[in-house]
């Protein structure tokens, strides 16, 4: 569950990223957070992650006011959220086993955790034939898997995604978006920043959009629109 109380982020320049944000995203929710360059969805998303700090009002994440929390918690407040990024950030020189099991080896799961869960959420992307592949001998849409893959393997309560089909042609983004969904429908929580209209249209999922920093619409089962 993720919850903003009049969110306010003003970066040290005077711009004012994000103006008095209150919204809820309830747990087991898919949210697209839609809106044109600059309107302030990293901004929100670096906010949920804690890589910002909020300049006033409140960010309860699964129970907890995260607004205070200090810089020793953040490791376990990221514990609960796994992240994708449109440029995919793989770790060149290893193989996807390893990149998702250095994901595991950070938290320090044990080695034998660590060879049960990987094979299993390689396998939830369909990549278990490429586990010895580098990134460099995979397609864009096989590196998103991994970072999926990566990002699901410590059983996150929440997928945070920045843009994840910005690289990738429409055939593919559909792929990633069949596989976010199907993670979403085994329970996990979605939170989806995109520009991509047809994917927003055709999901009818909960849009959020964000103008100057402005939440302006909220909308359950919303399209992407026209004016953005
Ligand atoms: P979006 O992700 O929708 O493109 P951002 O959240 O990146 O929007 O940016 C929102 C506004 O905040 C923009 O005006 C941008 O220039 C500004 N901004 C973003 N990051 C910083 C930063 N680290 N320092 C100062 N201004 C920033």
């Amino acid at each position: 569950m993720i919850e903003f109380k009049n969110v306010s982020k003003v970066y040290s320049t005077g711009t004012e990223a994000v103006h008095n944000a209150t919204f809820t995203i309830e747990k087991g929710e898919f949210a697209f957070l839609v809106g044109s360059s600059g309107s302030g969805k990293s901004t929100l998303i670096k906010l949920i992650l804690k890589e910002e700090e909020a300049s006033s009002g409140n960010i309860v994440i699964n129970g907890r006011d995260i607004t205070f929390l200090k810089s020793k918690r953040v490791p376990f407040l990221r514990r609960s959220m796994g992240v994708v990024f449109q440029d995919f950030r793989l770790l060149p020189d290893k193989t996807v086993y390893e990149n998702v099991a250095f994901a595991m080896y950070i938290v320090k799961a044990t080695p034998k955790h660590i060879r049960r869960q990987v094979p299993m959420v390689l396998s939830l992307v369909g990549l278990s034939d490429k586990a010895k592949c580098y990134p460099h001998e995979l397609s864009g849409g096989e590196q998103q898997r991994v970072a999926i893959a990566r990002a699901l393997v410590n059983n996150p309560s929440m997928i945070i995604a920045d843009e994840p089909t910005g690289n990738l042609d429409p055939e593919t983004a559909w792929d990633i978006m069949n596989l976010l969904n199907e993670i979403n429908a085994r329970g996990t929580t979605i939170v989806m920043a995109t520009h991509a209209r047809d994917i927003v249209d055709k999901m009818k999922k909960r849009v959020i959009q964000i103008d100057k920093g402005i939440i302006v619409r909220d909308d359950r089962k919303g399209g992407y629109r026209s004016e953005i």
